[in-house]
């Protein structure tokens, strides 16, 4: 094994936060193949992400659509089997390049962006995993399906515009418990039937892997602050 005091930094942390992503689902009793880490690269240049290539990592997310359109193109004519997620707000007006530059959406937080991706998606001949937000904190200011509309919406999402959704994506409000919401999360998927679990970031990865995440999004963490 690669001893970590070697790599450059960014690569050593991906080691580190890998490891204890491993840890925690499996003080939970999961599967650590079943936790996915997305290295979250906003306001991140290539210099700072081409280590974590090197050192084999391929899922990546970011938040803006412009900002990934300047960046992933040249890093993905490199390293072609990069998996790239939008976690962030999507305007209706980005559908078409968000469609064309990434694998998954987690926030599918309203009809109106669910109908343009599924338009989107028919033009492109693609389709991407889809994730809802729920706005499990029920926030006036959050993006973000009330969890009580969350059925209703993933109905409408699979029946009326045939979008894959693929699970559920939640970020906590600041200030409570993340656990909570988690574990709220968790169990709306479940009884929706859904599989995968978009939920922890670089404060509370492990504790959203211990209580059923499938997806963590972790940036500082990796890459130090912004
Ligand atoms: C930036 C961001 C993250 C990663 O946050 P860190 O605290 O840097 O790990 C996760 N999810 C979303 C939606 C983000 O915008």
């Amino acid at each position: 094994m690669t001893d970590p005091t070697t790599l450059p930094a960014p690569a050593a942390a991906l080691a580190e936060v890998k490891a204890r992503l491993a840890a925690a689902a499996r003080e939970a009793g999961r599967n650590p193949a079943s936790v996915h880490l997305i290295a979250v690269t906003k306001t991140f240049g290539p210099e700072t992400i081409l280590p974590v290539l090197e050192a084999g990592h391929r899922l990546f997310g970011e938040n803006r659509v412009q900002e990934a359109k300047a960046k992933w193109p040249d890093l993905r004519a490199r390293y072609p089997d990069i998996e790239l997620h939008l976690i962030g707000p999507l305007q209706s007006n980005k559908t078409r390049e968000a469609v064309a530059l990434f694998d998954a959406i987690h926030t599918v937080d309203r009809p109106k962006i669910a109908k343009a991706i599924a338009d989107e998606q028919q033009r492109q001949g693609k389709r991407l995993k889809l994730f809802i937000e729920v706005n499990t904190g029920e926030e006036p200011q959050k993006a973000g399906i009330p969890p009580k509309e969350t059925a209703a919406f993933l109905a409408h999402c699979r029946d009326d515009l045939g979008l894959d959704i693929a699970g559920l994506m939640c970020i906590p409000p600041v200030e409570e418990e993340p656990a909570v919401h988690f574990a709220f999360l968790a169990k709306l998927a479940g009884d929706l039937g859904l599989a995968e679990l978009s939920m922890g970031m670089s404060g509370d990865f492990e504790t959203a892997s211990e209580l059923g995440a499938t997806y963590v999004r972790v940036g500082s963490a990796i890459f130090g602050s912004r």
